[in-house]
């Protein structure tokens, strides 16, 4: 059994997962589905039905992490099947990368602190 083959089999039970919804009162859940944060070495495979199992027996949105290199397709399926946010972190983080490592730390921090003053989100 590979390690992705195991991870499916130790699912948390959906039962549990309407279970804590339930108990806890949450606005949103995100349950494993087969994605993971980071890039993926190989194509995930992405449990759609458990998606559908879950909004269907709970009007809960899902929570989408590991969003970084699925496909539009992917993207679409989940969201008919319940999902209401996607994260797309790793990605983001990447492309950030690769335009700040071009500049100098100091400049770096006065892009950032420009663009959280515009936002409103620093002290002026
Ligand atoms: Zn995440």
């Amino acid at each position: 059994m590979t390690s992705a083959e195991t991870w499916r089999v130790n699912w948390f039970p959906i039962e549990k997962c309407i279970e804590f919804i339930e108990a806890t009162g949450i606005d949103c859940f995100a349950p494993a589905i087969g994605t993971a944060h980071g890039m993926y070495s190989t194509e995930p495979v992405i449990n759609f039905d458990r998606v559908k199992e879950i909004t269907t027996r709970k009007a809960v949105p899902i929570v989408l992490h590991g969003g970084t290199g699925l496909s539009e397709d992917t993207f679409r399926r989940l969201i008919q099947n319940g999902c209401a946010k996607v994260n797309i972190s790793t990605k983001l983080r990447c492309n950030l990368r690769t335009v700040f490592g071009r500049t100098s730390r100091a400049s770096r921090r006065s892009m950032i602190r420009s663009k959280l003053i515009k936002s409103g989100s620093a002290r002026r």
